[in-house]
């Protein structure tokens, strides 16, 4: 049994090491996005496939696939859902965030740093380097405080000052990072799970109002599960 796991993910390491140690033969695609991944156990394979043409090509290598990317890595979720037609396909994706009422969710990037800008002036912003471009309108005269893993290709506006690292988080850093730049907002995706939880909880412990994008519609019709044990236990099941 062949599995195709497509990571980038947590959840898709935790899943590689459970497949490896049970002996099935996966592999964890990565797109090769960040400068240094966290590398699952397993065979790993980096870059794109070349849409679905280049992912039903590669397919044949497989017997099945497990789409563990991130919940708003909607394009590749698209593209598995496409070309699996004849393999089984999982989804794992890791549940939203528990909404809190003091929460102000929006559907995209543009209302995010829209929203953003009516509660803030110090805005501390957490969505990712591709993401920045679109908030970059709204909130460029602002004094925004920008969290990236790898420094963005994209000429930031003056205002704007850049961190840069990687989760997992915890809540008295980011506490002191939010409370240092004066952050009056906070501005994030839904991405659920606990690596970077604790921005939330230090925005609630500080009074900082939060936007939250929600998460986009993947594919209909593919079999999801929400952690990884279910996961692994779908694999199982085909191999028996
Ligand atoms: P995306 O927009 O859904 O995908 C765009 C293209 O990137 C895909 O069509 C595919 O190229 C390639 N790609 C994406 N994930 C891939 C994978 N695991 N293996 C091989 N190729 C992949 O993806 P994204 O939002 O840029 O996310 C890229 C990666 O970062 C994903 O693995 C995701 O799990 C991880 N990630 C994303 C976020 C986020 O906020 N979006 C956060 C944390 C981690 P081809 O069409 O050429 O196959």
């Amino acid at each position: 049994m062949r599995l195709l796991l497509l990571g980038g993910t947590s959840e898709a390491r935790e899943l590689a090491a459970l497949l490896v140690e049970a002996g099935v033969d996966v592999t964890t695609s990565l797109a090769g996005r960040v400068a240094r991944p966290r590398l699952p156990v397993g065979r790993v394979r980096v870059g794109g496939f070349g849409g679905v043409p280049g992912l039903r090509a590669a397919l044949a290598d497989y017997d099945a696939v497990v789409d563990a990317t991130h919940p708003f890595a909607t394009g590749m979720s698209a593209n598995a859902a496409a070309a699996c037609t004849d393999l089984p396909l999982l989804r794992l994706e890791r549940p939203g965030w528990e909404p809190d009422p003091a929460w102000y969710y929006v559907d995209d990037h543009e209302a995010a740093a829209a929203r953003a800008a009516e509660l803030g002036e110090r805005p501390f912003l957490t969505v990712g380097r591709q993401e920045l471009a679109r908030l970059v309108p709204a909130l460029g005269p602002l004094a925004v405080l920008a969290r990236v893993v790898d420094v963005p290709d994209l000429d930031l506006p003056a205002a704007w000052r850049l961190v840069t690292s990687r989760g997992p988080y915890r809540l008295g850093g980011e506490r002191e990072l939010m409370a240092g730049h004066g952050a009056d907002v906070l501005v994030t995706k839904d991405a659920g799970g606990t690596y970077t939880w604790p921005k939330m909880a230090a925005a609630r412990l500080l009074g900082v109002p939060v936007v939250v994008v929600r998460r986009p519609w993947g594919p209909a019709g593919v079999p999801t599960v929400h952690d990884v044990a279910s996961a692994f236990d779908w694999v199982r099941a085909l191999r028996r």
